[in-house]
């Protein structure tokens, strides 16, 4: 199943998302992840304009449902979100897009690590 993108997500004033992720725990997150949760880029948002590989993105860190699982997401930057595109984090680290930004397992943010200790490395 391919994840889709949101990117139009952050100023969503009627406070929804598809994901029926509740609001409070994402703005919890999305205070947690400031920077992007693999590559630490500086992310902003889909309404301020620039460049869209920029983006905050939601990443879920799970590539299988369910979706609405507030612990299994984060916000990485859209470059990030559409290379990884549904792919398994650890699956995803061997390719040329982490290789080349130095994505692994060490680089990426604490709750990417615990979601692969918890769940990838079975
Ligand atoms: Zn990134």
């Amino acid at each position: 199943m391919a994840r889709e993108f949101i990117s139009g997500f952050w100023y969503n004033k009627s406070m929804k998302n598809k994901y029926g992720i509740p609001e409070e725990k994402l703005n919890e997150i999305r205070e947690r992840d400031k920077t992007c949760v693999y590559c630490h880029k500086k992310m902003i948002k889909p309404s301020d304009g620039g460049q869209r590989r920029d983006w905050a993105t939601i990443e879920h860190l799970n590539h299988l449902p369910p979706w609405n699982n507030p612990d299994t997401v984060a916000f990485c930057c859209s470059s990030c979100n559409s290379s990884r595109s549904n792919k398994k984090i650890i699956d995803w680290f061997k390719t040329s897009y982490c290789i080349d930004k130095n994505i692994n397992y060490d680089s990426v943010a604490e709750p990417v690590r615990n979601y692969i200790e918890n769940n990838e490395k079975l």
